[in-house]
């Protein structure tokens, strides 16, 4: 199997029993568009039949009035999709829709399956034929090919073979279904706007409709929401503990959502800064974020600290996919077109530069030589607001191969030598634990090779990916 099958990001949003439905998901999509960039697409239905649109591109470039109006009816589910190597492939775009045996059924999904290789081929042996190459799609095979007379417990029966992790939402002509991996790993909530309820990955989705954050789903829970009302059922799947996402606290998600339990990212991102700056001091005269992901621990470093923040680095937030790179190579151009240094706030200071993680250390050693050469800073220091990034995620982050990761081979003083900067500090396990809601439910393999979720053929799997 492919290694890129694992490198998935997505942002999830729906709605039930909204004059509005396709529009208000639009919104929705629009809020979450970090979590996905490649592709969107939104599935409503007019209680008779389901209605589908979705391409490659950003959702505001997708969706028009036009668009939106090919969507009617009263509930809608949508869905953002990243994906890396392999590029762009529109079969794979979601929500996916099939028919099967009880009628129409539509998918979207943020997460990774361990076993879908497995679970794939013995489907296929079966006769399903698959319309992409999403791991995704599993679940529609796995829901058409239950004997059960429900759709309920078809879900739970295919839930029951599938490993990995989920924040999952189906339509059909008639309900809305969500559902969170017992694990919890991607977060889910739930919210109310104008009487309708509203899932969606993170409450920023909620603050954009004016909808009102409820609660999360909890890890493993099923909720069906139909001309009933709410339904939940719990623990329909089970797991031996929980596993939330740490990487969503530290990059994934944005500052102002309240995920895991209601806390806020940005406060969570400022108490790492805080612990970063007592764990490792250092005199100068400046603290800047790499925008915008280290913006809230360079606050938190600044205060803890009392040295000024100031943003040094100024990020252009207007870039397209299609600008065009000149022939004559520029140095650094691809930090360059994303940043520019402040070079009136940098020169001759010693400054402290704050991002949320390294990954493979390339941008650190841009952005190092920028501030240096461009910016004139007389010191870098570089601090990094997570531990080293050590292992590749198999649960929907975006990592590389564990042998391009640069902590998974090199010690701090080695990836400090390599990004040129003056000092490099990262924050500690302990630091990191101890500034987390509840630390005993996170997974944190990407720093500790502790990997919570085990799957089928693991060994084979990992060989193609290290
Ligand atoms: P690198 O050059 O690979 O070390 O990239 C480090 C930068 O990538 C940091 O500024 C991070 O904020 C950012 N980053 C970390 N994780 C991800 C991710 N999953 N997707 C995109 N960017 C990321």
């Amino acid at each position: 199997m492919k290694a890129d099958k694992f490198r998935e990001e997505c942002g999830v949003f729906g709605i039930f029993g909204h004059p509005e439905a396709a529009n208000l998901t639009y919104l929705g999509l629009y809020a979450l568009q970090h979590r996905g960039q490649e592709s969107a697409g939104i599935c409503s239905s007019d209680q008779k039949q389901l209605h589908l649109e979705k391409s490659i591109g950003l959702v505001a470039d997708i969706f028009n009035e036009k668009r939106l109006k090919r969507l009617p009816g009263y509930m809608a589910i949508g869905h953002n999709r990243y994906s890396t190597a392999g590029g762009s492939n529109p079969k794979n775009v979601q929500p996916i829709v099939a028919n099967y045996s009880l009628g129409q059924l539509a998918i979207a999904h943020n997460g990774n399956l361990v076993n879908a290789f497995e679970l794939r081929k013995s489907l296929e042996e079966e006769g399903a034929i698959f319309q992409s190459t999403s791991d995704s799609e599993v679940f529609i095979h796995l829901v058409a090919h239950s004997k059960a007379d429900d759709l309920k417990e078809r879900i739970v029966s295919a839930l029951a073979r599938v490993n990995g992790s989920y924040s999952l939402l189906f339509l059909t002509e008639k309900k809305l279904i969500a559902v969170r991996d017992p694990y919890g790993v991607r977060p889910l909530s739930l919210g109310q706007v104008d009487g309708a309820y509203v899932v969606g990955s993170e409450t920023c989705a909620f603050d954009l409709i004016g909808a009102t954050y409820i609660r999360d789903i909890e890890p493993g829970e099923m909720l069906v929401i139909d001309a009933n009302g709410l339904t939940s059922y719990k623990s329909v799947v089970t797991a031996p503990r929980k596993a939330f996402c740490i990487f969503e606290y530290i990059y994934f998600a944005r500052p102002d959502s309240y995920i895991f339990g209601g806390h806020n990212v940005n406060a969570v991102r400022k108490l790492f800064g805080r612990q970063l700056a007592t764990e490792n001091p250092v005199d100068a005269d400046l603290i800047i974020p790499v925008p915008d992901s280290g913006v809230p621990s360079a606050i938190g470093y600044s205060e803890q600290s009392g040295i000024p923040f100031e943003f040094g680095l100024i990020r252009n937030h207007y870039i397209g996919r299609t600008f065009i790179e000149p022939k004559q190579s520029i140095r650094h151009f691809g930090v360059k077109i994303k940043l520019n240094p402040v070079r009136e706030l940098l020169e001759g200071k010693r400054v402290i530069v704050v991002d949320d993680s390294i990954v493979r250390g390339t941008t650190s050693k841009k952005i190092v030589k920028m501030i240096r050469e461009q910016g004139g800073a007389r010191e870098v220091h570089m601090k990094i607001s997570s531990p080293p990034t050590v292992g590749p995620c198999f649960y929907g982050i975006d990592t590389p191969t564990r042998h391009e990761l640069i902590a998974s081979s090199h010690n701090v003083e080695e990836i400090r030598r390599y990004t040129t900067a003056d000092t490099l500090a990262y924050l500690s396990m302990e630091g990191l634990f101890k500034n987390i809601p509840d630390p005993e439910n996170f997974c944190s393999a990407c720093f500790d090779n502790n990997y919570p979720i085990d799957f089928p053929g693991q060994e084979s799997q990992l060989e193609l990916l290290f």
